[in-house]
């Protein structure tokens, strides 16, 4: 095996910007530090809605080229970032975006949300047990906010962690690996007020039509779930770049971006987790891998 460098961090998502949007900061300093940062992508996130008019025949409901598509965004995103090891869950295209909950597309065949728990965990068993990270961050068990492939992608990446220390399981898959430690995604209710409060003073000086609110952000977080915080100021333009990246998917205008419903939130250069496996070092934490030898 080659050399890995000592840290290393695998995060594990369900499609192309989630990454950027919830631990941009976080993936571009650790990569800045020398860490091996590792990004899994579990769909191509074929079913986003598209905010350039002129790409709009890429969507589902046209074309479906927007898998393909996203893939580049998410490969200039990585370069924005900084990471160099990104890859796709069992392989580009392997599953498919499912869609909103409740959507049509839930059900139809290859979409991830229909796929079998340790089938699609075993690929990963095999990233976990070639780059042996010591620390993993996927969603809550509601993937956030519940979207169907965030909520399969919590599961394949636990169920994942737990195989890979497995001893008796799939041998050919590599030698055993134990995490360390495991965080889930958060964004706490209080940061989220303060960050929104400026937002209707900066409004008119941007070009979105309208301001979300807190109460528009979905699956906020008590305070007192959060762990562990990484202050990721120093990265903040890096965050901006790789989420302007995906391009199909959000608009950014400084500190502030826009999902395909065109309303004005803010950008989080400070990120925060919940340490679910593994000893905190300090309350709150602020290195992920704190503790880790
Ligand atoms: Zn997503």
């Amino acid at each position: 095996m080659t050399e890995l460098p000592a840290r290393r961090l695998l995060l594990v998502h369900a499609h192309p910007d989630d990454e950027s949007i919830n631990n941009g900061a976080t993936m571009a300093k650790y990569a800045a530090e020398g860490a091996l940062v590792t990004l899994v992508t579990c769909t191509l996130g074929e079913e986003g809605e598209v905010i350039p008019p002129e790409l709009a025949l890429l969507a589902s409901g046209f074309e479906d080229r927007l898998g393909p598509h996203r893939v580049k965004e998410l490969a200039a995103a990585m370069r924005e970032l900084g990471v160099r090891d990104h890859r796709f869950l069992g392989g580009e295209g392997r599953w498919r975006d499912s869609g909103m909950r409740g959507a049509e597309q839930n059900r139809r065949p290859g979409a991830f949300w229909g796929a079998d728990l340790d089938e699609a965990a075993a690929p990963l068993v095999e990233v976990i047990r070639e780059v042996r990270p010591q620390v993993l961050v996927t969603y809550d068990p509601d993937g956030g906010y519940g979207h169907p492939d965030h909520i399969q992608a919590h599961r394949v990446a636990m169920r994942a962690a737990d195989l890979a220390a497995e001893r008796a399981f799939r041998r050919d898959l590599g030698e055993p690996h134990v995490i360390g430690k495991i965080y889930w995604n958060r964004l706490p209710r209080k940061a989220a007020e303060e960050a929104f409060a400026p937002l209707p003073a900066a409004l008119p000086g941007l070009s979105f039509p309208a301001a979300a609110t807190v109460e528009d952000v979905p699956g906020l977080s008590d305070d007192d779930a959060v762990t562990t915080v990484i202050d990721g100021r120093a990265y903040a333009g890096a965050k901006a770049a790789a989420m302007a990246a995906h391009a199909t998917q959000v608009e950014v205008e400084g500190a502030w971006f826009a999902l395909s419903n065109k309303l004005a939130q803010p950008l989080f250069p400070v990120e925060f987790y919940e340490l679910v496996r593994g000893r905190a070092e300090g309350a709150p934490e602020t290195d992920l891998f704190a503790g880790i030898a």
